[in-house]
């Protein structure tokens, strides 16, 4: 089974599970377990800021930035297609009592002139602004890199209204690695950044939360109120360690392989990819093919090609480091085969 259906479901390899086994705990509610603070102090690190923590889950990362970032009763702005307005359960006005001013955009930009308008006067009707929020890669904008100008221009304009700016960079080193720069560089861009060590990167579970000090500090109390303080997680750390130490610049294979894919796809089948593909995430559109989404999904599941449906009329197929070049290979056979 060649499975293209996300790059959450990577297992941890055999190395990364004798190092889970290997690694020195204790108790990270006390601060007092090596590995987690090792795995703080290097993401802090490669993302430049003062401090990071470690978080069990992207959304948990996400909503622990909310709750640091925000009170009650403020709005967050973000693109329509954000995954905290989508996929988080509405978590941010359930647990943050904000809400969301969502916004149109162009592959996870939103217009400047958009975000400024957007920005609540200070009228007696109004909430008030409490955060600006930004998606790099845009899961939905089908992978997409946000620019470093724009990042720039965004946050030049943040600080003129002292609104900060968090970035969900569940796949930012995706970002990195398609931009030819560290991290940092995108990162300095924002106060803050969630990043996920359980997609591309290869680690079972986690994520990091990063930022200034002060900020850590009332994430690190937020993180324990959503129930994220855990014991001896060095285990998991660990995984994350390697993670961030192995397997950054391999992602470059699963962008490669995204791209030959997604040329596959426009010459071989009815299916159409009309967006760039710069890191590993390619959307297929139905409109114009025989068959629909769904009878695509079933097709190639007999076939042992295990993708989804992502819009009605969309199919998304993601790369991953689980799926090799002879893997897409073998995909790319299926779909001439089929078409
Ligand atoms: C996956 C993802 C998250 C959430 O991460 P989980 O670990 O699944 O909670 C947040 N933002 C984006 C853009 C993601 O793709």
């Amino acid at each position: 089974m060649i499975d293209l259906r996300s790059d959450t479901l990577t297992k941890p390899s055999q190395i990364m599970r004798d190092m889970m086994s290997r690694a020195e705990v204790g108790d990270d509610v006390y601060g007092e377990d090596p590995t987690v603070n090792e795995l703080e102090a290097y993401a802090a690190e490669i993302t430049g800021k003062e401090a990071a923590l470690f978080v069990t889950s992207g959304t948990q990362g996400n909503q622990a930035a909310v709750l640091a970032h925000t009170q009650l009763g403020q709005e967050v702005i973000m693109d329509t297609d954000a995954h905290v307005f989508i996929y988080e359960g509405a978590a941010i006005s359930a647990f943050a009592g904000v809400q969301s001013r969502t916004l149109p955009h162009d592959r996870g930009q939103i217009a400047i002139k958009d975000l400024k308008a957007a920005i609540r006067s200070d009228d007696v009707h109004h909430p008030e602004t409490g955060l600006i929020w930004l998606e790099n890669t845009h899961n939905r904008g089908g992978g997409a890199v946000l620019p470093i100008e724009y990042l720039k221009e965004v946050h030049h304009f943040a600080k003129e209204v002292g609104v900060p700016v968090h970035m969900d960079g569940a796949r930012i080193f995706n970002a990195a690695v398609a931009s030819g720069v560290a991290v940092k560089e995108i990162t300095q861009h924002v106060d803050t950044v969630q990043f996920c060590l359980s997609k591309g990167l290869g680690a079972p579970v986690g994520s990091i939360l990063a930022g200034d000090q002060s900020f850590i500090h009332k994430a690190r109390k937020k993180r324990k109120m959503l129930g994220g303080g855990l014991r001896q997680a060095g285990i998991l750390a660990s995984a994350g360690l390697l993670a961030l130490r192995s397997n950054i610049d391999r992602l470059a294979e699963d962008h490669q392989n995204a791209v030959l894919l997604a040329e596959a796809i426009n010459t071989y089948t009815d299916l159409s990819v009309n967006h760039p593909v710069e890191t590993n995430i390619v959307i297929a559109e139905t409109d114009q093919s025989s068959r629909t989404a769904q009878e695509w999904v079933e097709l190639l599941a007999q076939k042992n090609v295990k993708i989804i449906q992502y819009k009605a009329e969309s199919l998304r197929f993601t790369t991953n480091l689980d799926v090799s070049k002879k893997d897409i290979e073998k995909v790319i056979e299926v779909l001439k085969e089929i078409s």
